[in-house]
């Protein structure tokens, strides 16, 4: 066992981890980040981001996680590439079991994120960044004026739908059923609009195309035929995962497996934070999981503060 004691240990590298360890770096706290073995978050997947501020002329998603890292340890911040496989939140200093070790922290900020759920074809892999995305407000803005299809039947579907139509010549919604399972309301208003088609009873069997997706092929589930459609992108919209397994009995989760938080970034465990989408399955931008890493470095550098304060009165 490592027998330093940091005064913040983040889990997790994506926008909301290393800001939080650039601002707790600059508050002067020793503090380590357990980056995860594939480092950087969602954002390794990304190719061009067109809307993280400061970059007129967009930045590749690696390299821009790559700068945040360099900023983060030249801040001083200590950076490692293992997994949290488990937590032990019910001792002070916290434990935390990465690799063969064990890192002792006074306050811990999780910020694992989410992954989103994904078909499972190795075409749809090969082409992610290249026209598969599972991020229509991320990837959308590429697509004006073409036509692109969104796998999925639930709000997250309808939502991304919605937000295509606005933008894309034509919508196709394949879902593997005949009844959607999003709110009412969305459904209307997807019915409703006119460049929005549904394909109904269909799975993608592959993702067309060797360097940019240039179509689907689509499995009618009812009658087994299959069909091509010619789309320039396919947003996949089947949900997603908070990395969150490990925490479980350790701090309070809600029924989807997302960390509850109350006043702001702290979890039910005192001195214990959360910040971006491991917790905020609503907004999932890199630019509000920045936001949220900086709240939670700010609360945890506030219950130090008040930990040595208790400490220095009795
Ligand atoms: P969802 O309601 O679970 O819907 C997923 C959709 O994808 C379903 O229509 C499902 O089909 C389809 N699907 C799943 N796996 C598939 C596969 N392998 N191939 C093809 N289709 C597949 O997820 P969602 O749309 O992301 O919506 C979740 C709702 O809950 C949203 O309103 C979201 O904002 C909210 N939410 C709440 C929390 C929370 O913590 N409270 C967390 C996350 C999301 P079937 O309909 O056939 O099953």
């Amino acid at each position: 066992m490592g027998n330093q004691i940091y005064d913040v240990i983040v889990i997790g590298s994506g926008p909301a981890g290393l800001t939080a360890a650039i601002y707790a770096a600059r508050a002067d706290l020793k503090i380590l980040v357990i980056a995860g073995v594939e480092a950087g978050g969602q954002l390794m997947l990304t190719t061009e981001v067109e809307d993280f501020p400061g970059f007129p002329n967009s930045v590749q998603g690696p390299k821009l996680m790559g700068e945040m890292r360099k900023q983060a340890e030249n801040l001083g911040a200590e950076i490692i590439n293992e997994n949290v496989t488990k937590v032990d939140f019910k001792v002070r200093p916290f434990k935390l079991f990465a690799g063969e070790k064990v890192y002792l922290g006074k306050s811990v900020i999780i910020a694992t994120g989410a992954n989103a759920k994904w078909l499972g074809l190795e075409s749809e892999k090969r082409l992610i960044g290249k026209g598969v995305s599972a991020c229509a407000v991320c990837d959308g803005p590429f697509f004006k004026g073409k036509s692109v299809a969104v796998v999925g039947g639930g709000d997250s579907a309808l939502r991304e739908a919605l937000f295509l139509a606005k933008l894309a010549k034509a919508v196709s919604v394949i879902h593997r059923r005949d009844k959607l399972r999003a709110f009412p309301i969305l459904q209307q208003r997807a019915f409703a609009t006119k460049n929005i088609k549904f394909i109904w009873n269909s799975e993608v069997e592959e993702v067309l195309g060797k360097e940019r997706v240039e179509g689907v092929l689509i499995k009618d589930l009812k009658t087994n035929k299959t069909s091509n459609l010619a789309v320039d992108a396919l947003f996949i919209a089947i949900g997603h995962k908070p990395n969150t397994e490990f925490l479980k009995g350790q701090l309070e989760l809600n029924e989807r497996n997302y960390i509850v938080l109350k006043n702001h970034s702290e979890t039910s465990v005192p001195g214990v934070f959360a910040a971006g989408d491991a917790h905020d399955w609503r907004y999932q931008q890199a630019v509000t999981a920045a936001g949220a890493g900086c709240m939670a470095a700010m609360d945890a550098q506030d219950w130090l503060e008040g930990e040595t304060a208790k400490r220095a009165k009795t």
